[in-house]
């Protein structure tokens, strides 16, 4: 029978564990197919590892904490559940119960139909105008650059078969955005509509900077266009500049020293400034993933691991 892991990552969401480990029990019951919950505890400041605890104290052999050492960030929180998980099909979902539990029923089916790797879309998607605006622009960004293609990039409710996990694991990366590299994997993708809901409480726990990080580990990550685009951008500036050289030199000649038309030069200067620095922080989003790859240090610690089999186990992965 198949095996199911459900993966959450938790950072400080002690308002809504209690609801979502209610919802999510009934809802994983009711498909009659054994399970196991995963929580990682992204390094949260509230109550949440107690509760946490408290559900493992009531179903020890269904919930498994793995407790990191800090904050790490959402994807590395999957990453280490999808390391400990042992079942066959390998579900993720958000805390904050903005992903009904109860649309689980229909990732399964789409694996039992056998896919590899079912992504989602949200329909009536909850979530603040500006949000909804800048995921219209990234999806549409990463349509045209890179060769992943999916509706909805930020639904984190997906289904992801045993193998699509190992080679998501084996990757190494330390920043990546697991939505992605998973189609990268896969053979027999599909999407299915689910639910959105409204946060259930609390505030999300990504701010304008975090987004941005994410966004660009997703761009940078998949895709060399960027780099391209410029190069490109910097070959026909120095064409157009050439000619402009050209011109002057020849008007110099002709009619004599120009002065006037300065402001215009130093406006044209200033934009090529500007690009110029886009293109060396860009470069430097390439490097610093190169850095990081190269540095041998972990993508994360874990604490401790709580589970059944040996539920004292306190463990330092270094
Ligand atoms: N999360 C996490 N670590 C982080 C940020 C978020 O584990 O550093 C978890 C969070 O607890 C939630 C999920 O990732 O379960 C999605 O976060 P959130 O709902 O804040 O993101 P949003 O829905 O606003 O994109
Ligand atoms: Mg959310």
């Amino acid at each position: 029978m198949l095996l199911l892991s459900i993966v959450i990552p938790v950072y400080n969401e002690e308002e809504n564990l209690p609801t979502l480990f209610q919802r999510l029990a009934s809802a994983l019951d009711s498909l009659k197919t054994p399970y196991e919950i995963i929580f990682t505890n992204d390094g949260s400041r509230d109550r949440s590892l107690t509760l946490l605890q408290e559900f493992h104290t009531q179903r020890p052999q269904q919930v498994r904490i793995i407790d990191f050492q800090g904050n790490y960030g959402q994807h590395m929180a999957i990453i280490a559940a999808f390391e400990q998980a042992r079942g066959d099909t390998i579900i993720t979902l958000d805390a904050d119960l903005q992903n009904p539990p109860e649309e689980i029923g229909k990732l399964v089916d789409a694996i039992r139909a056998g896919h590899d790797y079912v992504g989602s879309y949200r329909t009536q998607r909850q979530d603040s105008f500006w949000r909804r605006w800048m995921s219209r622009c990234i999806n549409w960004l990463r349509e045209s650059i890179t060769n992943i293609h999916m509706r909805d990039q930020g639904c984190m409710m997906r289904a992801y078969t045993r193998p699509i996990v190992e080679q998501i694991i084996n990757s190494r990366e330390r920043s990546t955005f697991i939505p992605a590299l998973a189609w990268q994997f896969s053979m027999n993708p599909t999407e299915v509509e689910v639910r959105h809901e409204a946060r259930a409480a609390g505030t999300s726990k990504y701010n304008l900077y975090s987004l941005i990080r994410l966004n660009f580990d997703l761009i940078t990550g998949f895709s060399l266009v960027p780099l391209q685009l410029f190069t490109i951008f910097g070959l026909a500036v120095s064409f157009l500049s050439g000619l402009l050289v050209v011109y002057m030199m020849l008007r110099r000649f002709i009619i004599g020293p120009e002065a006037e038309g300065l402001f215009t030069l130093v406006a044209i200067l200033i934009f090529l400034i500007s690009v110029a620095i886009t293109g060396i922080g860009l470069i430097g989003e390439y490097v610093g993933r190169l850095s990081q790859l190269v540095s041998q240090r972990p993508r994360f610690v874990i604490r401790q691991i709580i589970e059944a089999s040996d539920d004292q186990d306190t463990r330092l992965r270094l």
